[in-house]
């Protein structure tokens, strides 16, 4: 059991999955904690068990962060707490089924809590951070960032969204003490599967990590300083090749000129 606090995580989607191993894990490490969600039953027996576990003070803030009042608390609290030292931007909802079989408004939901709520939390979390020169940003994205084409294309967007903001932090932020790190798990066994549509009974179990697993060694990777963890992928060379051709491209996605394969008669005239 540690003695020495970390200060405070505050984490959303605390209640189950991957969420709750994290409350798990960082309780362990000697982080007192905030936990959100909806289900109030379920993040007190989680608090209850981890204050008793690890003697931490757990702290839960039943919140449906579909509600622009009950978001407005979590923002207020991150504003607050001085004393927070890292924000695990967890809660999250996906969908399995394409475009043209999916409803409209819930779609929107998905992109209400996935992109508008991760980013008035990480709004209301990191000048604070930034104020006291220390702070870690932790957002949950997924492999659909950089594989649309693998579940419904909004998830996928709005996961995209996560990778994208995460990675812009990083640059923006590199010398201001504050941490950010994006992690894209694959499948992981949770009640995310049942939700979206596809039981996670119906993957084939080589594909589908255990939560603990998942939260395990995305630790791992933010001990190691990296900024962009993928749990499953064997090889991180492979990552960092992706990244660097990436990179280099940047340089030269701008100019006065169309490239030559686009200078037909008409953009001469
Ligand atoms: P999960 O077990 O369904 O957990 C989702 C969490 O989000 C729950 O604690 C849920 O709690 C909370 N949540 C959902 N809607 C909410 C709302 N309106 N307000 C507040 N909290 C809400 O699924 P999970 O797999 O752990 O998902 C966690 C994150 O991992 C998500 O961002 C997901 O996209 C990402 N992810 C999952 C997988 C996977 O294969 N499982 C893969 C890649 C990425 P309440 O119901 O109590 O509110």
């Amino acid at each position: 059991m540690t003695t020495t606090s970390k200060g405070t995580a505050l984490i959303t989607g605390a209640s189950s999955g991957i969420g709750a191993v994290y409350a798990d894990r960082l309780a362990r490490r000697g982080f007192d904690l905030i936990l959100v969600a909806r289900n109030g039953e379920r993040l007190r027996k989680l608090a209850d068990r981890l204050a008793g576990e690890t003697g931490r003070k757990i702290d839960v803030l039943v919140a449906d962060l579909t509600h622009r009042q009950d978001i407005a608390r979590v923002e207020a609290v991150l504003r607050a707490g001085s004393g927070i030292t890292m924000l695990v931007n967890n809660a999250g909802v996906g969908a399995t089924a394409p475009l043209l079989a999916s409803d409209i408004d819930k779609m929107d939901e998905m992109i209400a809590l996935n992109v508008n709520v991760l980013t008035r939390l990480t709004y209301a979390a990191v000048p604070g951070f930034v104020a006291r020169g220390a702070g870690t940003l932790i957002n949950i994205a997924s492999i659909v960032a950089v594989s649309p084409e693998t579940l419904n294309g909004v998830y996928g967007g709005s996961k995209a969204f996560v990778l994208a903001l995460s990675q812009s932090l990083q640059h923006e932020l590199a010398d201001k003490g504050v941490r950010v790190q994006a992690v894209l798990p694959g499948a992981t066994a949770t009640e995310f599967w049942g939700i979206a549509g596809l039981p996670v009974q119906h993957l084939p179990s080589e594909i589908v990590m255990t939560a603990e697993n998942m939260v395990d060694a995305a630790l791992a990777g933010l001990d190691q300083g990296e900024r962009v963890t993928i749990p499953a992928l064997p090889d991180q060379a492979e990552w960092d090749a992706f990244e660097a051709a990436r990179r280099a491209m940047s340089g030269r996605l701008s100019s006065t000129t169309p490239a030559q394969r686009y200078r037909t008669a008409a953009a001469q005239a």
